[in-house]
């Protein structure tokens, strides 16, 4: 995979790219990152990539023709004008970092991880115009409910998030599917989900849709891919009076999967109860919406 930052500080990303996962997936030619000085599309004597905004207001609005000039330089042709706009391969993604963007999630790095090339596009002072995000960028992402005073930060959180999920970018292939929000279940708390996916089921408004579901019961168990990682603990076994609960000193690999479930299953509850319900919940729609 071929990722390419375009940015105004490139030396922003010396850091993180020289590090652990990442730096290995370089190193190894799983991915390659090239980092694009925005300054450099610029024509005029100051190099300025941003102006005042159009209809007043604060701050300065990154220019579209600096990141137009700079992505086509990357692929190679022109993503065209009003008459014809040109799209990217669907293997190559063109995504705007932006607060305004759609959530990144697991499912998006899932994806991502697919794809051939990612060209991102930071943006920095109040933002970038909205040519960029309507007819240059294939997505507009936002890496959370915050915003931050550039995308450089979140772009490189994307590119690390994608490339531990390339095929050998880890040393244990199993450790990303056993994971935080992992689409496989094998880390997930089937008991304590069915429990309640059982509650759904008495519930009259949502019962009929759940037996009329019930065929793929075990598949809808597998909608577990929302819930978060279980506890983790390593030596030493005792630190200042902290145990690691007894049932990992066991060496019993079924209860200690159970336990596993089941801590992640609570973690959930407790931390983000939201994945469970938009889970249940989805498959509820689903179901409602097949019949
Ligand atoms: N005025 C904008 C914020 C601009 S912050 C707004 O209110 O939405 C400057 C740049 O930082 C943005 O263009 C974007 O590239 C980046 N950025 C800030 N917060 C971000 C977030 N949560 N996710 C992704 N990028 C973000």
């Amino acid at each position: 995979m071929r990722c390419d930052l375009i940015t105004i500080f490139p030396e922003f990303f010396a850091g993180p790219l020289e590090h652990g996962i990442v730096r290995r997936a370089r190193e190894t030619g799983l991915v390659e990152v090239q980092i694009q000085d925005l300054r450099v599309f610029t024509k005029d004597r100051h190099r300025s990539v941003d102006d005042r905004p159009f209809g007043g207001g604060e701050g300065m609005v990154l220019k579209p023709d600096p990141l137009f000039e700079a992505a086509e330089a990357l692929l190679g042709y022109s993503m065209g004008n009003a008459d014809k706009k040109v799209l990217p391969q669907p293997s190559t993604a063109i995504v705007l970092m932006s607060a305004a963007g759609r959530l990144f999630r697991q499912e998006t790095a899932r994806r991502y991880a697919k794809l051939d090339r990612i060209i991102f596009l930071c943006g920095r002072y109040e933002g970038v115009d909205e040519r960029v995000a309507q007819h240059l960028a294939t997505e507009e992402i936002s890496i959370g409910d915050f915003v931050l005073s550039g995308g450089e930060l979140p772009a490189m959180l994307v590119i690390d998030a994608v490339t531990r999920l390339l095929p050998g970018a880890l040393g244990n292939e199993a450790s990303s599917q056993n994971e935080s929000f992992s689409e496989d279940d094998t880390n997930g708390a089937e008991k304590a989900l069915e429990a309640e996916i059982a509650k759904f089921r008495r519930d009259p408004s949502t019962s009929a849709a759940f037996s009329r579901y019930s065929r793929s019961l075990s598949e809808s168990l597998s909608l577990e891919r929302g819930l978060l990682d279980f506890p983790h603990y390593t030596r030493p076994a005792e630190y200042r009076g902290w145990n690691v609960p007894e049932v990992l000193l066991s060496g019993n690999h079924q209860q200690v999967r159970q336990w596993r479930r089941e801590m992640a299953l609570q973690k959930t509850l407790r931390n983000r109860p939201d994945l469970l319900q938009s889970a249940l919940f989805g498959k509820v729609t689903q179901t409602l919406s097949e019949s």
